[in-house]
């Protein structure tokens, strides 16, 4: 087997949302999704504070999670000092963040790409824990367009010790370019956004490909920085449906993962983007 799915929704989700949540709410988050049998999860972000008020707390949010057996633990880290801090935080893994493109670098990290790369070396060659490096803009950038996949291949190369995950940050790829820069780079996961409702299909181009690791949020929380009216991550739940539907084990409670939906909304006061939440789940479906 070898199917995980990550949540990232207490990270990238709330991070991305308009709300505040408090540290012991996010926490509260976490724990219900390694109740409903999630493998992994993104629970917190090591950026500075001032930068992302949404995850202030991380070391709060770290402390109240209640260790599941079977569930790994993991946090963002943007340089030597928030791995630092993870570390100390007692995560299990490090994901590490940098984009393909040097403007998409530049505004989001303050860097070039060759600097990103050579900040995340120090950190990957160093590290004790496992760790998952994203690639964002991986399938196109808002400000230079259609990325070509050689560079993402090569930025993939060069990180041989790191597990790769390929991000559609502002949700533009379809099926085919998603089925052949997984199959091209070999990595081992996506990280898929519905922006433009290619989402799940994007998912299901990327598994049949050989990809393993799925990010998604529960309810599809998170929006898209850079199409604000839109929705942002897949929804965990609605790639679970679809996954056990067509006979693939995730290892995931779908009812509990609704429940948690429903939790979300309630917290939120708004409707969520995942459809399975709403809809249910079809008893003729398992
Ligand atoms: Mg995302």
């Amino acid at each position: 087997m070898g199917l995980t799915i990550c949540d990232v929704g207490p990270r990238d989700g709330l991070q991305n949302e308009p709300e505040t949540l408090a540290p012991h709410v996010r926490a509260e988050f976490v724990n219900r999704l390694a109740d409903a049998g999630l493998p992994r999860i993104e629970a917190a972000s090591f950026v500075r504070a001032d930068a992302v008020p949404q995850m202030a707390g991380a070391e709060e949010v770290v402390a109240a999670i209640e260790r599941r057996a079977g569930t790994e633990y993991s946090g963002l880290a943007l340089n030597e000092k928030g791995y630092d801090r993870l570390v100390a935080a007692g995560l299990d893994r490090v994901n590490f963040t940098l984009a393909a493109t040097d403007s998409f670098s530049r505004r989001n990290a303050n860097q070039s790409v060759e600097e990103a790369v050579a900040a995340a070396g120090v950190v990957i060659d160093h590290a004790e824990l496992p760790v998952t490096l994203t690639i964002s803009v991986a399938f196109g950038c808002p400000f230079e367009g259609r990325v070509d996949p050689g560079v993402v291949a090569e930025l993939a190369a060069r990180f041989p010790s790191a597990e790769v995950v390929l991000a559609d940050t502002i949700g533009v790829a379809t099926p085919r370019q998603v089925r052949a820069l997984v199959e091209r780079t070999q990595a081992a996961g996506v990280h898929l956004h519905n922006t433009r409702n290619t989402g799940y299909a994007n998912a299901v181009a990327a598994l049949e490909a050989g990809a393993t690791l799925f990010d998604a949020s529960c309810g599809g929380l998170g929006g898209c920085p850079f199409a604000p009216r839109a929705t942002g991550n897949i929804a965990t739940e609605d790639l679970v449906y679809l996954l056990e539907g067509d006979g693939i084990e995730t290892g995931v409670n779908l009812d509990a993962l609704i429940e948690t939906s429903v939790w979300l909304e309630g917290l939120l006061g708004r409707r969520l983007e995942g459809q399975v939440y709403r809809a249910g789940t079809w008893a003729g479906g398992r």
